[in-house]
């Protein structure tokens, strides 16, 4: 359904480690703008993930770097390196309530989540607010079932769901995405390339060239 046009246009917020940026990310932001119909997405690398066992990789600004080297030229795709920048612990909490406090009250803010992530979002800092500032789009991954959601996260995925555009709000609805989930992670190709095998397949060329560049993951 087309949306209905909103004073500020829509905008999405799709965080993540990035490490390295792939092609299911690339897919998935493209299909959180389409689906939508956001004017724009925040692709927004984390900072120092405080909820990762272990450390990533590549160092914040090259995660930025090679975001920005993937999307260069797609339109409605901005690498937006606020949490990179921040010192400290960036919460997606804060971010959201930045952004929130740049759009205005009235504009149209929309969240991306994995399915994985929702299952631990009520680990996240200050979760029931995310839903106060902005709206929750879920793309599923493979094996996701809502049957391993925390019965918190569960209710609100039960009452906040919505299945179209017809009464499209700030914040405060979950809508997951009709993509299709494939199986492929930034640990799959991290460790690709420390087994030396090609993963042109799964990473933009540019990126690919960036890696080799810095001699990344090895
Ligand atoms: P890692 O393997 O290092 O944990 P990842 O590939 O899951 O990384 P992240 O940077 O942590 O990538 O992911 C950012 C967001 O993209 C998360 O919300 C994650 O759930 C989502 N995501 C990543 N890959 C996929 C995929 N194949 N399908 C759906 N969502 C995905």
């Amino acid at each position: 359904m087309a949306r209905l046009p909103t004073e500020h246009g829509a905008t999405g917020v799709f965080g993540g480690t990035f490490d390295p940026v792939h092609h299911a990310h690339l897919r998935l932001a493209r299909a959180f703008r389409d689906e939508i119909g956001l004017d724009r997405v925040h692709l927004i690398p984390a900072g120092q993930p405080y909820h990762r066992h272990s450390q990533p990789g590549a160092s914040p600004a090259q995660r930025l770097a090679m975001l920005e080297l993937a999307i260069a030229g797609e339109p409605g795709l901005i690498a937006d390196g606020r949490e990179v920048r921040r010192h400290g612990h960036a919460y997606t909490v804060d971010t959201l309530q930045e952004l929130r406090h740049e759009l205005g009250p009235g504009a149209e803010l929309w969240f991306l989540i994995g399915g994985d992530a929702l299952e631990t979002l009520h680990t996240w800092q200050r979760w029931p607010q995310l839903l106060q500032l902005a709206n929750l789009a879920v793309a599923l991954r493979p094996g996701f079932t809502a049957a391993r959601l925390h019965p918190d996260v569960a209710a609100c995925w039960q009452a906040r769901q919505v299945s179209d555009f017809s009464n499209r709000t700030p914040s405060g609805t979950i809508r997951a995405l009709a993509l299709p989930p494939i199986t492929l992670s930034a640990t799959e190709v991290r460790q690709q390339l420390a087994s030396g095998q090609d993963c042109s397949a799964l990473i933009a060329p540019e990126v690919l060239a960036y890696i080799r560049r810095h001699q990344l993951y090895r």
